[in-house]
């Protein structure tokens, strides 16, 4: 999905946001990027760019028809990666536009658990997904979430009261949720490896 993405460009960018992070007060910066999880479960970038973000987001971008059983399948042998941070928009669906893909979001959120992986709660009212009985048993297996906006602008991250709205209605608690965290309680949440 990264259009006219190279390694040479994410250096670049990396680069950058250090020598933000050199100036910036209150506000840490963190190395992200958005990597497309294969039809086979492999992810779209080598582990050797991987490992230079501080927290990856996960998502599938592709092949919203494939069975119950391949489409869990896939995404659990994503989250076997020990660089795997976040399911973004886990099943997928556009409200009014497409239907969530078919997932069995149970054993996602076991597996996540499992592997120390966050799921999303994408805050964009066209995705609104998990769906509030999706964060009430994914608080239940003791998953963490991620409520996040899917900002493609600036103007997005007002979003977030959605996805805090969504969240209270599925009984997440800031405990639950990584967005409460300290920098340093994050960071150790999100290592894996
Ligand atoms: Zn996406």
């Amino acid at each position: 999905m990264a259009h006219g993405f190279n390694e040479e460009r994410l250096a670049e960018r990396n680069n950058e946001i250090d020598r933000l992070n050199e100036k910036l007060q209150g506000i840490v910066l963190l190395k992200s990027i958005e990597v497309d999880i294969l039809e086979d479960g492999t992810l779209d970038l080598a582990d050797s760019i991987l490992r230079r973000l501080d927290l990856t987001v996960c998502s599938v971008h592709s092949k919203f028809n494939l069975s119950r059983e391949k489409q869990t399948q896939r995404i659990i042998r994503a989250m076997d990666n020990p660089w795997f941070s976040i399911l973004a928009h886990p099943s997928g669906r556009l409200i009014n536009a497409r239907s969530p893909y078919d997932v069995d979001m149970e054993r996602l959120i076991v597996a996540a658990k499992q592997r120390g992986c966050v799921l999303e709660l994408n805050a964009h009212p066209d995705r609104l997904d998990l769906t509030d009985i999706n964060c009430k048993m994914a608080k239940d297996a003791g998953a963490k979430i991620a409520i996040s906006t899917d900002s493609h602008s600036k103007t997005d991250l007002a979003l977030m009261r959605f996805g805090v709205a969504q969240a209270r209605r599925g009984w997440l608690e800031p405990n639950d949720v990584v967005n409460t965290m300290s920098l340093p309680e994050l960071k150790k949440a999100l290592k894996r490896v």
